[in-house]
Protein backbone atom coordinates (compact mmCIF):
# COMPACT_ATOMS: atom_id res chain seq x y z
CA UNK A 1 0.00 0.00 0.00
CA UNK A 2 1.21 3.49 -0.29
CA UNK A 3 -0.03 6.64 2.25
CA UNK A 4 -0.89 9.37 0.03
CA UNK A 5 -1.00 12.79 1.60
CA UNK A 6 -3.02 15.50 0.10
CA UNK A 7 -2.74 18.90 2.54
CA UNK A 8 -5.09 21.26 1.08
CA UNK A 9 -6.27 24.57 1.26
CA UNK A 10 -9.10 23.39 3.64
CA UNK A 11 -8.47 20.45 4.91
CA UNK A 12 -5.85 17.72 5.29
CA UNK A 13 -6.26 14.07 4.11
CA UNK A 14 -4.86 10.77 4.12
CA UNK A 15 -5.67 7.95 2.04
CA UNK A 16 -4.28 4.59 1.99
CA UNK A 17 -4.23 3.17 -2.00
CA UNK A 18 -3.55 -1.01 -2.15
CA UNK A 19 -1.73 -1.41 -5.36
CA UNK A 20 -2.53 -4.68 -7.31
CA UNK A 21 0.35 -6.26 -9.32
CA UNK A 22 -1.11 -5.09 -12.16
CA UNK A 23 -0.78 -1.69 -11.03
CA UNK A 24 -4.27 -0.86 -9.79
CA UNK A 25 -4.76 1.51 -7.58
CA UNK A 26 -7.80 1.10 -5.04
CA UNK A 27 -8.46 3.11 -1.93
CA UNK A 28 -9.00 1.28 0.88
CA UNK A 29 -9.16 4.08 3.88
CA UNK A 30 -9.27 7.69 4.38
CA UNK A 31 -9.21 10.07 7.32
CA UNK A 32 -9.91 14.35 6.56
CA UNK A 33 -9.54 17.01 9.03
CA UNK A 34 -10.84 20.84 8.35
CA UNK A 35 -8.20 23.55 8.28
CA UNK A 36 -8.56 26.69 9.85
CA UNK A 37 -9.01 29.89 7.83
CA UNK A 38 -7.18 33.18 9.11
CA UNK A 39 -7.98 36.26 7.67
CA UNK A 40 -6.12 39.00 9.93
CA UNK A 41 -6.30 42.18 7.20
CA UNK A 42 -7.92 42.34 3.76
CA UNK A 43 -6.31 40.53 1.42
CA UNK A 44 -4.09 38.22 4.38
CA UNK A 45 -4.67 34.88 4.22
CA UNK A 46 -2.81 32.59 7.09
CA UNK A 47 -2.39 29.36 7.73
CA UNK A 48 -0.79 27.38 11.21
CA UNK A 49 1.75 25.09 9.85
CA UNK A 50 1.65 23.86 13.24
CA UNK A 51 -2.23 22.38 12.89
CA UNK A 52 -1.75 21.30 9.15
CA UNK A 53 1.42 18.89 10.86
CA UNK A 54 -0.95 17.69 13.76
CA UNK A 55 -3.78 17.13 11.28
CA UNK A 56 -1.07 15.29 9.02
CA UNK A 57 0.10 13.37 11.79
CA UNK A 58 -3.04 12.72 12.83
CA UNK A 59 -5.02 11.24 9.34
CA UNK A 60 -2.34 9.25 8.30
CA UNK A 61 -1.99 7.53 11.56
CA UNK A 62 -5.72 6.68 11.70
CA UNK A 63 -5.08 5.64 7.79
CA UNK A 64 -2.19 3.12 8.68
CA UNK A 65 -4.17 1.76 11.53
CA UNK A 66 -7.79 1.59 9.37
CA UNK A 67 -5.48 -0.11 6.77
CA UNK A 68 -3.97 -3.14 8.78
CA UNK A 69 -0.89 -1.20 10.19
CA UNK A 70 2.21 -0.15 9.35
CA UNK A 71 3.90 -3.41 7.87
CA UNK A 72 1.17 -3.46 5.19
CA UNK A 73 3.02 0.22 3.38
CA UNK A 74 5.86 0.63 1.12
CA UNK A 75 6.00 4.38 1.10
CA UNK A 76 4.64 8.13 1.40
CA UNK A 77 3.28 10.08 -1.84
CA UNK A 78 3.29 14.14 -1.28
CA UNK A 79 0.45 16.47 -2.72
CA UNK A 80 -0.27 19.62 -1.38
CA UNK A 81 -1.78 23.36 -1.58
CA UNK A 82 1.23 25.07 -3.77
CA UNK A 83 3.30 28.82 -3.30
CA UNK A 84 2.12 28.49 0.88
CA UNK A 85 4.95 29.51 2.22
CA UNK A 86 6.24 28.48 6.07
CA UNK A 87 9.36 29.79 7.83
CA UNK A 88 10.17 27.84 11.02
CA UNK A 89 13.11 27.23 13.75
CA UNK A 90 15.37 24.69 12.71
CA UNK A 91 16.23 23.56 16.09
CA UNK A 92 13.19 23.92 17.91
CA UNK A 93 10.63 22.31 14.76
CA UNK A 94 8.64 25.39 15.66
CA UNK A 95 6.91 27.49 12.58
CA UNK A 96 7.82 31.41 13.65
CA UNK A 97 4.95 32.36 12.03
CA UNK A 98 1.67 31.65 10.36
CA UNK A 99 2.11 30.33 6.82
CA UNK A 100 1.20 33.08 4.36
CA UNK A 101 -1.53 31.09 1.43
CA UNK A 102 -1.13 31.28 -1.75
CA UNK A 103 -4.41 33.48 -2.08
CA UNK A 104 -2.61 36.18 0.14
CA UNK A 105 -2.07 39.65 -1.36
CA UNK A 106 -0.42 41.09 1.24
CA UNK A 107 3.23 41.19 -1.00
CA UNK A 108 1.61 43.08 -3.98
CA UNK A 109 3.32 45.97 -3.61
CA UNK A 110 6.47 44.56 -3.45
CA UNK A 111 6.02 42.34 -6.39
CA UNK A 112 4.52 45.53 -8.01
CA UNK A 113 7.78 47.48 -7.24
CA UNK A 114 10.35 44.60 -8.81
CA UNK A 115 7.72 45.10 -11.70
CA UNK A 116 7.88 48.71 -11.88
CA UNK A 117 12.24 48.32 -12.05
CA UNK A 118 11.97 45.88 -14.59
CA UNK A 119 12.21 42.99 -13.53
CA UNK A 120 9.52 40.95 -14.61
CA UNK A 121 10.99 40.04 -18.31
CA UNK A 122 14.18 38.40 -16.77
CA UNK A 123 12.06 36.63 -13.89
CA UNK A 124 9.81 35.41 -16.34
CA UNK A 125 12.48 34.27 -18.47
CA UNK A 126 14.37 32.61 -15.70
CA UNK A 127 10.92 30.91 -13.82
CA UNK A 128 8.09 31.08 -15.99
CA UNK A 129 6.10 32.86 -13.34
CA UNK A 130 4.99 36.05 -13.97
CA UNK A 131 5.56 39.26 -10.93
CA UNK A 132 2.42 38.30 -8.71
CA UNK A 133 2.16 38.03 -5.13
CA UNK A 134 0.75 34.45 -5.64
CA UNK A 135 4.17 33.18 -5.61
CA UNK A 136 6.59 32.36 -2.69
CA UNK A 137 9.58 33.93 -3.06
CA UNK A 138 7.62 37.68 -1.98
CA UNK A 139 6.04 35.75 1.02
CA UNK A 140 9.06 34.00 2.03
CA UNK A 141 11.10 37.38 2.30
CA UNK A 142 7.68 39.27 3.92
CA UNK A 143 8.18 36.69 6.60
CA UNK A 144 11.68 37.57 7.12
CA UNK A 145 10.96 40.40 7.89
CA UNK A 146 8.45 39.76 10.09
CA UNK A 147 10.16 37.82 12.53
CA UNK A 148 12.94 40.02 14.02
CA UNK A 149 16.48 38.32 13.18
CA UNK A 150 15.10 35.96 11.06
CA UNK A 151 17.10 37.18 8.05
CA UNK A 152 20.57 36.64 9.26
CA UNK A 153 19.29 33.39 11.52
CA UNK A 154 18.39 32.42 7.62
CA UNK A 155 22.07 33.10 6.47
CA UNK A 156 23.23 30.59 8.88
CA UNK A 157 21.07 27.57 8.52
CA UNK A 158 19.42 28.52 11.84
CA UNK A 159 15.99 29.32 10.43
CA UNK A 160 14.26 27.41 7.37
CA UNK A 161 12.17 28.33 4.61
CA UNK A 162 9.65 26.09 2.78
CA UNK A 163 6.42 25.19 0.56
CA UNK A 164 3.96 22.89 2.78
CA UNK A 165 5.76 19.77 0.95
CA UNK A 166 8.89 20.64 2.37
CA UNK A 167 7.34 21.68 5.66
CA UNK A 168 5.50 18.16 6.31
CA UNK A 169 8.50 16.55 4.89
CA UNK A 170 10.94 18.23 7.76
CA UNK A 171 8.35 17.00 10.20
CA UNK A 172 7.91 13.75 8.61
CA UNK A 173 11.58 13.15 8.78
CA UNK A 174 11.92 14.50 12.30
CA UNK A 175 14.17 17.49 11.08
CA UNK A 176 16.67 15.07 9.22
CA UNK A 177 15.59 16.61 5.57
CA UNK A 178 14.94 19.73 4.26
CA UNK A 179 13.95 19.09 0.81
CA UNK A 180 11.38 20.01 -1.86
CA UNK A 181 10.20 18.64 -5.34
CA UNK A 182 10.92 20.22 -8.56
CA UNK A 183 7.20 20.80 -9.03
CA UNK A 184 6.34 23.04 -5.91
CA UNK A 185 9.78 24.66 -6.01
CA UNK A 186 8.60 26.07 -9.59
CA UNK A 187 5.86 28.06 -7.83
CA UNK A 188 8.51 29.93 -6.19
CA UNK A 189 9.89 32.56 -8.54
CA UNK A 190 13.44 31.20 -7.37
CA UNK A 191 13.87 28.32 -9.33
CA UNK A 192 15.57 27.91 -12.82
CA UNK A 193 13.18 26.37 -15.23
CA UNK A 194 15.64 24.92 -17.22
CA UNK A 195 18.00 23.64 -14.32
CA UNK A 196 15.63 22.79 -11.54
CA UNK A 197 18.14 25.06 -9.68
CA UNK A 198 17.61 27.57 -7.19
CA UNK A 199 18.79 30.91 -8.85
CA UNK A 200 21.47 32.69 -6.52
CA UNK A 201 20.69 36.29 -8.64
CA UNK A 202 17.07 35.54 -8.06
CA UNK A 203 17.35 34.77 -4.14
CA UNK A 204 18.86 38.08 -4.10
CA UNK A 205 16.48 40.17 -5.92
CA UNK A 206 13.76 39.32 -3.47
CA UNK A 207 15.66 39.16 -0.33
CA UNK A 208 15.98 35.40 0.60
CA UNK A 209 18.90 33.56 1.84
CA UNK A 210 19.32 30.95 -0.46
CA UNK A 211 21.12 28.77 2.61
CA UNK A 212 17.50 28.89 3.97
CA UNK A 213 15.90 26.76 0.76
CA UNK A 214 14.72 23.26 0.79
CA UNK A 215 17.49 21.45 -1.43
CA UNK A 216 15.09 19.85 -5.22
CA UNK A 217 14.26 17.01 -5.93
CA UNK A 218 12.46 15.34 -8.94
CA UNK A 219 8.85 14.21 -7.76
CA UNK A 220 9.61 10.47 -7.26
CA UNK A 221 12.95 10.64 -5.62
CA UNK A 222 13.83 9.31 -2.23
CA UNK A 223 12.60 12.67 -0.40
CA UNK A 224 13.39 11.17 3.15
CA UNK A 225 12.55 8.27 5.77
CA UNK A 226 9.99 8.98 8.41
CA UNK A 227 11.36 9.34 11.89
CA UNK A 228 10.20 5.31 13.13
CA UNK A 229 8.50 6.92 16.19
CA UNK A 230 5.81 8.20 14.34
CA UNK A 231 4.39 5.14 12.82
CA UNK A 232 6.27 2.50 14.61
CA UNK A 233 8.39 1.80 11.58
CA UNK A 234 10.48 3.86 9.21
CA UNK A 235 8.54 4.84 5.72
CA UNK A 236 10.21 5.90 2.76
CA UNK A 237 8.73 9.40 1.16
CA UNK A 238 9.05 8.18 -2.26
CA UNK A 239 6.44 10.98 -4.11
CA UNK A 240 5.50 14.97 -4.12
CA UNK A 241 4.15 17.22 -6.33
CA UNK A 242 2.54 20.37 -6.08
CA UNK A 243 -1.78 19.38 -6.67
CA UNK A 244 -2.41 20.43 -9.85
CA UNK A 245 0.74 18.36 -11.52
CA UNK A 246 -0.35 15.61 -8.69
CA UNK A 247 -3.21 15.85 -10.70
CA UNK A 248 -1.67 15.77 -14.00
CA UNK A 249 0.16 12.93 -12.75
CA UNK A 250 -3.26 11.28 -11.75
CA UNK A 251 -4.89 11.67 -14.85
CA UNK A 252 -1.79 10.80 -16.76
CA UNK A 253 -1.21 13.21 -19.10
CA UNK A 254 2.46 12.47 -18.89
CA UNK A 255 2.97 13.41 -22.98
CA UNK A 256 3.06 16.62 -25.08
CA UNK A 257 -0.49 17.79 -25.77
CA UNK A 258 -1.88 15.73 -22.63
CA UNK A 259 -3.62 18.38 -20.31
CA UNK A 260 -6.35 18.10 -17.43
CA UNK A 261 -8.21 20.70 -15.99
CA UNK A 262 -9.81 20.40 -12.65
CA UNK A 263 -14.07 21.89 -12.21
CA UNK A 264 -13.93 22.75 -8.74
CA UNK A 265 -14.94 26.26 -6.97
CA UNK A 266 -12.06 27.37 -9.76
CA UNK A 267 -10.79 25.21 -12.75
CA UNK A 268 -7.09 24.62 -13.12
CA UNK A 269 -5.80 24.16 -16.93
CA UNK A 270 -2.18 22.51 -17.05
CA UNK A 271 -1.06 21.14 -20.75
CA UNK A 272 2.29 18.90 -20.82
CA UNK A 273 3.98 20.70 -23.18
CA UNK A 274 7.45 18.71 -23.93
CA UNK A 275 10.81 18.21 -22.31
CA UNK A 276 11.59 21.90 -22.93
CA UNK A 277 9.80 25.04 -20.88
CA UNK A 278 7.64 27.18 -22.82
CA UNK A 279 7.69 30.94 -22.19
CA UNK A 280 4.33 32.10 -22.84
CA UNK A 281 3.16 35.51 -24.65
CA UNK A 282 -0.64 35.62 -24.06
CA UNK A 283 -0.32 35.51 -19.91
CA UNK A 284 -0.09 31.84 -18.95
CA UNK A 285 2.08 30.92 -16.40
CA UNK A 286 5.69 28.90 -17.53
CA UNK A 287 5.74 25.34 -15.00
CA UNK A 288 6.65 22.01 -14.23
CA UNK A 289 4.59 19.45 -15.26
CA UNK A 290 6.36 16.45 -13.53
CA UNK A 291 10.03 15.17 -13.05
CA UNK A 292 10.57 11.14 -12.92
CA UNK A 293 11.76 8.22 -14.09
CA UNK A 294 13.81 10.56 -15.83
CA UNK A 295 11.85 12.37 -17.71
CA UNK A 296 11.45 16.30 -16.87
CA UNK A 297 8.47 17.55 -18.72
CA UNK A 298 6.88 20.88 -18.62
CA UNK A 299 3.66 22.49 -18.72
CA UNK A 300 1.46 25.83 -19.58
CA UNK A 301 -1.03 26.71 -16.71
CA UNK A 302 -4.06 28.71 -16.61
CA UNK A 303 -6.47 29.47 -14.19
CA UNK A 304 -10.33 30.22 -14.05
CA UNK A 305 -11.14 31.99 -11.03
CA UNK A 306 -14.85 31.11 -10.75
CA UNK A 307 -16.47 28.27 -12.20
CA UNK A 308 -18.27 25.71 -9.54
CA UNK A 309 -18.82 28.98 -7.43
CA UNK A 310 -21.04 30.57 -10.16
CA UNK A 311 -23.03 27.44 -9.81
CA UNK A 312 -22.80 27.58 -5.66
CA UNK A 313 -24.06 31.62 -6.29
CA UNK A 314 -27.21 30.55 -8.52
CA UNK A 315 -27.85 28.49 -5.69
CA UNK A 316 -26.86 30.51 -2.30
CA UNK A 317 -26.58 34.03 -4.12
CA UNK A 318 -29.93 34.05 -6.59
CA UNK A 319 -31.49 31.41 -5.17
CA UNK A 320 -32.55 29.56 -8.17
CA UNK A 321 -31.50 26.51 -7.58
CA UNK A 322 -31.91 24.52 -4.13
CA UNK A 323 -29.49 21.83 -5.25
CA UNK A 324 -25.90 21.88 -7.78
CA UNK A 325 -27.31 18.68 -9.64
CA UNK A 326 -30.86 20.60 -10.67
CA UNK A 327 -28.40 23.27 -12.83
CA UNK A 328 -28.31 20.07 -15.38
CA UNK A 329 -32.11 19.43 -15.84
CA UNK A 330 -32.77 23.31 -15.89
CA UNK A 331 -30.78 24.23 -18.42
CA UNK A 332 -32.74 21.51 -20.77
CA UNK A 333 -34.86 23.06 -20.78
CA UNK A 334 -33.92 25.72 -23.25
CA UNK A 335 -33.27 24.75 -26.72
CA UNK A 336 -30.20 26.71 -26.64
CA UNK A 337 -29.01 30.45 -24.05
CA UNK A 338 -31.53 32.64 -25.73
CA UNK A 339 -28.25 34.62 -26.11
CA UNK A 340 -27.73 35.77 -22.40
CA UNK A 341 -24.29 35.40 -21.30
CA UNK A 342 -22.94 36.03 -17.99
CA UNK A 343 -19.43 36.20 -17.54
CA UNK A 344 -18.71 35.03 -14.05
CA UNK A 345 -16.16 37.53 -12.83
CA UNK A 346 -16.83 37.46 -9.30
CA UNK A 347 -13.21 37.93 -8.11
CA UNK A 348 -12.06 39.38 -11.42
CA UNK A 349 -11.02 37.65 -14.48
CA UNK A 350 -8.34 34.99 -14.74
CA UNK A 351 -5.47 33.56 -17.42
CA UNK A 352 -5.90 35.12 -20.26
CA UNK A 353 -7.22 38.07 -19.08
CA UNK A 354 -5.64 38.96 -15.80
CA UNK A 355 -8.62 41.88 -15.13
CA UNK A 356 -8.38 41.76 -11.54
CA UNK A 357 -11.02 44.69 -11.18
CA UNK A 358 -13.50 43.15 -13.24
CA UNK A 359 -16.84 41.94 -12.02
CA UNK A 360 -19.99 39.27 -12.59
CA UNK A 361 -21.71 40.79 -15.86
CA UNK A 362 -24.97 39.61 -17.39
CA UNK A 363 -25.53 40.28 -21.00
CA UNK A 364 -28.27 39.59 -23.09
CA UNK A 365 -31.08 40.02 -21.42
CA UNK A 366 -34.68 40.27 -22.60
CA UNK A 367 -38.24 39.89 -21.36
CA UNK A 368 -38.18 36.68 -20.99
CA UNK A 369 -34.92 35.69 -19.46
CA UNK A 370 -35.68 33.94 -16.41
CA UNK A 371 -34.39 31.47 -14.51
CA UNK A 372 -32.84 28.89 -16.45
CA UNK A 373 -31.36 31.48 -18.40
CA UNK A 374 -28.95 32.48 -15.88
CA UNK A 375 -28.18 28.71 -15.65
CA UNK A 376 -27.75 28.16 -18.65
CA UNK A 377 -25.53 31.11 -18.94
CA UNK A 378 -23.23 30.09 -15.87
CA UNK A 379 -22.77 26.62 -17.09
CA UNK A 380 -21.35 27.73 -20.78
CA UNK A 381 -19.37 30.21 -19.43
CA UNK A 382 -17.06 27.46 -18.17
CA UNK A 383 -16.31 26.12 -21.88
CA UNK A 384 -15.80 29.23 -22.82
CA UNK A 385 -13.55 30.21 -20.28
CA UNK A 386 -11.69 27.22 -21.23
CA UNK A 387 -12.06 28.05 -24.49
CA UNK A 388 -10.00 31.41 -24.13
CA UNK A 389 -7.35 29.51 -22.09
CA UNK A 390 -7.08 26.58 -24.86
CA UNK A 391 -6.87 29.93 -27.37
CA UNK A 392 -3.88 30.94 -25.35
CA UNK A 393 -2.33 27.85 -25.54
CA UNK A 394 -2.34 27.28 -29.37
CA UNK A 395 -0.81 30.91 -29.51
CA UNK A 396 2.11 30.21 -27.13
CA UNK A 397 3.04 27.47 -30.05
CA UNK A 398 2.19 24.52 -26.73
CA UNK A 399 1.71 21.28 -28.95
CA UNK A 400 -1.94 20.57 -29.81
CA UNK A 401 -4.45 19.39 -27.49
CA UNK A 402 -5.13 15.13 -28.13
CA UNK A 403 -7.97 15.35 -25.14
CA UNK A 404 -9.08 17.30 -22.57
CA UNK A 405 -8.90 14.60 -19.16
CA UNK A 406 -11.08 16.19 -16.71
CA UNK A 407 -12.03 16.27 -12.67
CA UNK A 408 -13.70 17.68 -9.80
CA UNK A 409 -17.56 18.58 -9.09
CA UNK A 410 -18.38 20.41 -11.42
CA UNK A 411 -17.88 17.39 -14.17
CA UNK A 412 -20.53 15.19 -12.38
CA UNK A 413 -22.73 17.50 -15.55
CA UNK A 414 -23.25 15.83 -18.23
CA UNK A 415 -24.53 19.09 -20.16
CA UNK A 416 -21.52 20.81 -19.24
CA UNK A 417 -19.14 18.68 -20.59
CA UNK A 418 -20.89 17.99 -23.47
CA UNK A 419 -20.50 21.72 -24.12
CA UNK A 420 -16.90 21.65 -23.40
CA UNK A 421 -16.23 19.29 -25.71
CA UNK A 422 -18.65 21.49 -28.69
CA UNK A 423 -16.92 24.59 -27.83
CA UNK A 424 -13.26 23.60 -27.37
CA UNK A 425 -13.42 21.34 -30.14
CA UNK A 426 -11.73 18.79 -28.29
CA UNK A 427 -13.01 15.08 -26.70
CA UNK A 428 -13.44 15.74 -22.51
CA UNK A 429 -12.56 12.20 -20.71
CA UNK A 430 -13.81 12.18 -17.38
CA UNK A 431 -12.18 9.28 -15.15
CA UNK A 432 -14.22 6.87 -13.17
CA UNK A 433 -11.78 7.35 -9.71
CA UNK A 434 -11.68 11.26 -9.29
CA UNK A 435 -9.38 11.69 -6.60
CA UNK A 436 -6.79 12.37 -9.40
CA UNK A 437 -4.51 14.67 -6.90
CA UNK A 438 -4.00 11.93 -4.45
CA UNK A 439 -3.88 9.35 -6.81
CA UNK A 440 -1.08 11.50 -8.57
CA UNK A 441 0.98 10.94 -5.09
CA UNK A 442 0.50 7.35 -4.83
CA UNK A 443 1.20 6.80 -8.35
CA UNK A 444 4.62 9.22 -7.67
CA UNK A 445 5.78 6.85 -4.64
CA UNK A 446 4.62 3.54 -6.17
CA UNK A 447 7.01 4.24 -9.05
CA UNK A 448 10.00 5.61 -7.13
CA UNK A 449 9.43 2.86 -4.54
CA UNK A 450 9.51 0.72 -7.38
CA UNK A 451 6.19 -0.76 -6.32
CA UNK A 452 5.20 -0.30 -10.00
CA UNK A 453 7.15 -0.52 -13.21
CA UNK A 454 5.36 2.22 -15.15
CA UNK A 455 4.64 5.81 -13.69
CA UNK A 456 0.76 5.56 -14.92
CA UNK A 457 -0.88 2.54 -16.64
CA UNK A 458 -4.93 3.14 -17.57
CA UNK A 459 -7.51 2.13 -14.65
CA UNK A 460 -10.20 -0.74 -15.45
CA UNK A 461 -13.51 1.07 -15.12
CA UNK A 462 -13.43 3.01 -18.71
CA UNK A 463 -13.46 7.15 -18.57
CA UNK A 464 -17.12 8.75 -19.50
CA UNK A 465 -16.08 10.55 -23.29
CA UNK A 466 -17.35 13.62 -24.66
CA UNK A 467 -17.16 14.52 -28.58
CA UNK A 468 -17.72 17.64 -30.35
CA UNK A 469 -20.65 17.71 -32.50
CA UNK A 470 -21.66 21.03 -32.49
CA UNK A 471 -21.70 22.67 -35.76
CA UNK A 472 -19.02 25.64 -36.85
CA UNK A 473 -21.44 27.99 -37.40
CA UNK A 474 -23.18 27.64 -33.93
CA UNK A 475 -19.74 27.33 -32.24
CA UNK A 476 -18.55 31.19 -34.01
CA UNK A 477 -22.19 32.56 -33.32
CA UNK A 478 -21.59 31.68 -29.78
CA UNK A 479 -17.98 32.67 -29.45
CA UNK A 480 -18.81 35.98 -30.99
CA UNK A 481 -21.91 36.49 -28.10
CA UNK A 482 -19.43 35.44 -25.74
CA UNK A 483 -16.02 37.54 -26.60
CA UNK A 484 -18.64 40.69 -26.85
CA UNK A 485 -19.78 40.01 -23.07
CA UNK A 486 -16.21 39.59 -21.75
CA UNK A 487 -15.68 42.96 -23.33
CA UNK A 488 -18.79 44.22 -21.39
CA UNK A 489 -17.45 42.85 -18.47
CA UNK A 490 -13.83 45.15 -18.78
CA UNK A 491 -15.37 47.95 -20.07
CA UNK A 492 -17.82 48.06 -16.91
CA UNK A 493 -14.98 47.34 -14.60
CA UNK A 494 -13.16 50.58 -15.87
CA UNK A 495 -15.64 53.00 -17.34
CA UNK A 496 -12.93 55.78 -17.73
CA UNK A 497 -10.48 53.42 -19.23
CA UNK A 498 -11.96 53.80 -23.09
CA UNK A 499 -12.44 57.70 -23.06
CA UNK A 500 -15.04 59.37 -24.63
CA UNK A 501 -17.82 56.86 -26.46
P1 LIG B 1 -13.40 22.27 -4.64
O1 LIG B 1 -12.43 21.14 -4.62
O2 LIG B 1 -12.89 23.52 -5.30
O3 LIG B 1 -14.05 22.55 -3.33
P2 LIG B 1 -15.20 20.40 -5.96
O4 LIG B 1 -14.37 19.69 -6.94
O5 LIG B 1 -15.65 19.68 -4.73
O6 LIG B 1 -14.59 21.81 -5.62
O7 LIG B 1 -16.51 20.91 -6.75
C1 LIG B 1 -17.49 21.66 -6.09
C2 LIG B 1 -18.13 22.61 -7.07
O8 LIG B 1 -18.83 21.87 -8.07
C3 LIG B 1 -19.14 23.53 -6.43
O9 LIG B 1 -18.83 24.85 -6.81
C4 LIG B 1 -20.49 23.11 -6.99
O10 LIG B 1 -21.31 24.23 -7.23
C5 LIG B 1 -20.11 22.44 -8.30
N1 LIG B 1 -21.00 21.34 -8.67
C6 LIG B 1 -21.23 20.19 -8.01
N2 LIG B 1 -22.12 19.41 -8.67
C7 LIG B 1 -22.46 20.08 -9.80
C8 LIG B 1 -23.34 19.80 -10.91
N3 LIG B 1 -24.00 18.67 -11.01
N4 LIG B 1 -23.42 20.74 -11.88
C9 LIG B 1 -22.71 21.90 -11.80
N5 LIG B 1 -21.89 22.20 -10.79
C10 LIG B 1 -21.76 21.32 -9.80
Amino acid sequence: MILAIDQGTTSTRAIAFEVSPQGAFNPVAVSQIELAQHFPQSGWVEHDAAEIWRATLQTCREVVRKAGGVGRFAAVGITNQRETSVIWDAATGEPLHRAVVWQDRRTAEATGRLAAAGHEAMVQAATGLILDPYFSASKYAWLLDAVPGARERATRGEVLLGTIDAWLIWKLTGGQAHVTDATNAARTSLMDLATLQWRPDLCDLFGVPIQALPEIKTCDALLGTTDPALFGRALPIHGAAGDQQAALVGHGALNPGDAKITYGTGAFLVANVGDRPVASTSRLLGTMAYAAGGTVDYALEGSIFSAGSAIQWLRDGLKVLSDSRQSEALAQTLKDNGGVYLVPGFTGLGAPWWEPEARGTVVGLTRDSGPAHMVRAALESLAYQTRDLLDALKKDGAPPLKRLKVDGGVTANAFAMQFVADICEVEVERPAFQEMTAMGAARLAAYGVGLTSELWTPPAEAPAVWRPRMGEAERARLLKGWRGAVKAAIIAAAPDAGGDA
